[in-house]
Parts: structure tokens; C-alpha cells; sequence
């Protein structure tokens, strides 16, 4: 089975068990300026669960477009070291607004995950949370499910909430047991080990209470459900692969990086880390510029800025000196265009868009490697192991280099990168900027220029954006 066939199936089942299939939305959240990224199914559904919308269904399920890049729930710097995490992947998602509960959605999950998709039971585990003893008893009564296997976890991974107040409630998840070959292999790894053997498959969160000011939890009148599962994991779980990376969802992407660089992926561990994130970040490149982000100097544009930058850095680590992204994007769109079509339409932009960014870093991205490496050598001279928040902002200054970019090179050569440090210097030039120059936000623009950039006029925004940012860079 191909992603893309996991895909089809998961919205097959949930439709046919009476779901209404709901296109993904966009990853810049309509109407919610608190949010960088869409980052889950959820979240184009807030306002049916919060009861202030009411669609004409009461179920519904999605394959939805995510970014957890910045913002709370931030992946970025897991990509490259983790199997499981990336900065865009698809998170497919069956709801239920205040109709079935938890017995039919632990019913639904085990049935697509051990008929559809064929997940031996054996392999399987879930999490309840802690007082769960209805999620616990109802597990208890799936007979393939051995025992044992149903393991209560703190409020940490287990209970989930919209917000300090408002709906929240108990989760359950499902995790796979990929034996030990795949994890950390300490003696004490079991489920909750942030290593990869006991992968987590899927989140059932069951939206039982509300919050209030106070803390306290009251009954919701209509409980409802809300689940998460990453298309990335199952998929690769489903072809025997231990990383995502290996699944036939990345292989055209991956392929064609080690294509342009002249290298074979599997070849050598930085080889394989290189190739992994420069297709992860192409991913997230080209979905985010085609639903309109750009990269900039500050909120969204400045998390697209980099993660581009990040994978031409990573480029270069493989000997790419010249704008290869372009390509890349373009076989993307190859993988891609199918379930996401609107993709085909950003062609143009994207190339563009990429072409600009790349040629300007790489303009300084050698000079900044060599200052870089100078000052970790100085450093290492003199028995130091870390790298200063002032010197990183230095390089973020004159070269426009991201810090993640410096905390990857450093712990290639076992230092450490004083990030805290880096962001305290971007916060004096921050307040200083602010003083002398006054930014115009979103909200402070007229609202033909807003209407205009929800029909989907961005190109304007483009131009507006690039004078008006300041910096090198920018
Ligand atoms: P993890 O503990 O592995 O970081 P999570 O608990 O943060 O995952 P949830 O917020 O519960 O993830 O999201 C629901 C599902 O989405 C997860 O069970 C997983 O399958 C998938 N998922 C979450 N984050 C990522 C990511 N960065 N890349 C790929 N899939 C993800
Ligand atoms: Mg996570
Ligand atoms: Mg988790
Ligand atoms: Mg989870």
C-alpha cells in the first residue's frame, strides 16, 4: 500500500461509516492570529467544537495539511535526529462534534488499524490517561489487544486542552512497538521513551470537559471526539520501514536530492541526515509558499525563511554549491500534485520564490561558515564547548544565518549553541528597531488590501513585505 492509497482508505472507511469527507484547510489558520501554523486536524474545526458554528454534519474526517515549525508545537530542530518528526506532514483525523464517543472511536481505530491497514496486535499498545477508567475498561474489552498492554499516562501526553480555559479532556493513544533494533536501546526504554521504538501512531483525544477561569472541569452536555494520526507514520509502519524517510512518500523527493548531489542515500549517517532534511523542509517550503507564506524577517515568513535556509545549508554540506532547491520543489510537486492539486497553481511563485531566497544566502553562506568555523575552532583551543548567544546573533546579523543552522554544525562537532543567549541579543535589536521604525501589521491595513489577499492576491503582499522589511536579509 502507497501513501496515497492510506490516504484514500482512511477517508474511504470514515466515510462509509456515515463521516463526511472535509477538504484540509489551509496552514495559515483563517481567523486565528494566535496560531503560526495549522498544526492539527483540530483546528479548522475550533469554533463547531467550542459550539459557536454548527456544520450540517455531526461527523466528519480529513487528511489536513500541518506545520509544527515555531509556535508551541515546534518540530523543527527534531527533524534530522528523530525518525518520526517532521516540520509538514498530513495528519488524518476522524471527528465526532457531540455525537459518538469513546467506544466507537477506539472501536474505529483498532478496526482501521488491525483490518484496513493489517497493523499485527501483537505489536500494539495503547495510553490512557491516568484517570481514565472508562478508556481502560474499554480497551480492556478489545480481545485481540494482548495483555498488558494498557499503560496510564500522566497529564503530559495524556489530557489535552484547546487553551487555559475552554474544551479539553482525556486522550488515548496507540503506539507500535518496533522492537529494539529501532530505539535507544537503554535498559529502562519502555512506552513514553522519547525514542523511536514505541512509536505513536494515533491520538484519540475525547473532549469531555470544560475549563473554567478557575480550573475547574465541568461536564461538556456533548462530548466529542477529536483524532490525530500522522498519514507519514502509518504509512511507513505499514511498509516495514522504522523511519518515515524510507516510506515511498519521500523516496521520489529523496531521490532526486541524491540525484542532483551525486550521492546515495544510505551510504553514510550525515549523508542520510542531509538528504532526510533537505526533503522534509522542501515539503514544508512548498506547501507553505503555496498557501501565500513568504519568507521575511519576523512570524511566519521568518519560520519559512528558516527552514529554507536550513536545507541550503544542508545542500552545501553535500557539496551543492549552486541553487538546487528549485528542482527539488518541482519533484515535490511530482509526489504531491495529486491529493494537493492546488499545488500546480503555485508553480510559478514557488520557483521564484525559492530562486530569490537561495541565490541571497548563498551570497554569504560561505563567509559565514568560515567565521563560524574559525570561531568553534578558536573555541575548542581554549577547552570551551559553546557557542555564544552574541556571536550567533552576529551571524544572524551580517549573514543572515539562522540559529538552527548553527546549533546543527555545532553539535556536529560535539559543542553546544547558546540559543537562550541568541534570542535575549534578537530582543535588544528588536525593541531597538521598534523604536525607529513602526511596522505595519495585517490588521492595520485597509480592508481592501485585506480582501484582496484573501482572494488570494499575495504577490502584493510580496512586494509590500520585501521593501518594508529591514536588515540585510530581509
Ligand atoms: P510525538 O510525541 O511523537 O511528538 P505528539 O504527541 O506531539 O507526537 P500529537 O499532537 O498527539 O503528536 O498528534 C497526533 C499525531 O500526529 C501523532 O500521534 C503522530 O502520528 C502525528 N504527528 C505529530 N507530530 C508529528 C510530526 N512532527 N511529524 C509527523 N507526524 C506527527
Ligand atoms: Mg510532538
Ligand atoms: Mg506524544
Ligand atoms: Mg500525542
Amino acid at each position: 500500500m502507497t501513501g496515497n492509497d492510506i490516504r484514500k482508505q482512511f477517508l474511504a472507511y470514515f466515510a462509509d461509516k456515515g463521516h463526511t469527507v472535509v477538504e484540509s484547510s489551509p496552514l495559515v489558520p483563517h481567523d486565528d492570529p494566535t496560531l503560526l501554523f495549522t498544526n492539527a486536524g483540530m483546528v479548522q474545526f475550533k469554533r463547531v467544537f467550542m459550539g459557536e458554528e454548527k456544520p450540517d454534519y455531526v461527523r466528519a474526517v480529513t487528511s489536513q495539511r500541518c506545520v509544527r515549525a515555531g509556535g508551541k508545537h515546534n518540530d523543527l530542530e527534531n527533524v534530522g535526529y528523530t525518525a518520526r518528526h517532521h516540520t509538514f506532514f498530513e495528519m488524518l483525523g476522524n471527528f465526532s462534534f457531540g455525537d459518538y464517543f469513546k467506544k466507537d472511536a477506539i472501536h474505529y481505530a483498532w478496526d482501521f488499524l488491525t483490518k484496513e491497514v493489517g497493523l499485527d496486535p501483537q505489536k500494539l499498545w495503547v495510553s490512557v490517561f491516568d484517570d481514565d477508567d472508562e478508556a481502560f475498561g474499554l480497551w480492556e474489552k478489545v480481545k485481540e489487544l494482548p495483555p498488558g498492554r494498557i499503560v496510564r499516562m500522566g497529564e503530559k501526553d495524556n489530557f489535552w486542552a484547546m487553551g487555559d480555559t475552554g474544551p479539553c479532556g482525556p486522550c488515548s493513544e496507540i503506539h507500535i512497538d518496533q522492537g529494539t533494533e529501532a530505539g535507544c536501546g537503554r535498559p529502562d526504554c519502555k512506552l513514553g521513551c522519547d525514542c523511536d521504538r514505541f512509536l505513536e501512531i494515533w491520538n484519540l483525544v475525547f473532549m469531555q470537559f470544560n475549563r473554567s477561569e478557575d480550573g475547574s472541569l465541568t461536564p461538556l452536555p456533548k462530548p466529542s471526539i477529536d483524532t490525530g494520526m500522522g498519514l507519514e507514520r502509518i504509512t511507513a509502519v505499514t511498509q516495514g520501514k522504522f523511519t518515515n524517510y524510507d516510506s515511498d512518500l519521500f523516496s521520489g523527493i529523496i531521490t532526486a536530492i541524491a540525484d542532483v548531489a551525486g550521492v546515495r542515500y544510505g551510504s553514510e549517517p550525515a549523508v542520510n541526515t542531509a538528504l532526510r532534511v533537505i526533503a522534509d523542509h522542501s515539503r514544508a517550503t512548498t506547501f507553505l509558499v503555496a498557501d501565500g507564506v513568504l519568507p521575511s524577517n519576523e512570524g511566519r515568513g521568518y519560520v519559512l525563511r528558516r527552514i529554507m535556509r536550513r536545507a541550503i545549508r544542508y545542500g552545501r554540506s553535500l557539496g551543492l554549491k549552486k541553487p538546487f532547491l528549485g528542482g527539488i520543489i518541482e519533484a515535490v510537486i511530482a509526489e504531491m500534485g495529486e491529493p494537493y492539486p492546488h499545488l500546480h497553481g503555485a508553480r510559478e511563485l514557488l520557483a521564484k520564490v525559492v530562486y530569490n531566497e537561495e541565490v541571497r544566502f548563498l551570497e554569504t553562506l560561505d563567509h559565514g561558515l568560515a567565521m563560524l568555523h574559525q570561531e568553534m575552532k578558536r573555541l575548542q583551543e581554549a577547552g570551551e564547548k559553546e557557542v555564544s548567544g552574541d556571536f550567533i546573533f552576529k551571524l544572524y546579523d551580517t549573514y543572515g544565518f539562522p540559529v538552527d543552522i548553527v546549533k546543527d554544525i555545532a553539535i556536529e562537532k560535539g559543542m553546544l549553541a547558546d540559543e537562550p543567549g541568541f534570542n535575549a541579543a534578537m530582543e535588544v535589536q528588536r525593541s531597538q528597531s521598534k523604536k525607529s521604525w513602526k511596522s505595519t501589521s495585517l490588521a492595520e491595513m485597509g480592508p481592501g488590501v485585506r480582501a484582496l489577499l484573501d482572494k488570494g492576491v499575495r504577490t502584493r503582499f510580496v512586494g509590500y513585505e520585501m521593501r518594508h522589511h529591514r536588515g540585510l536579509i530581509g
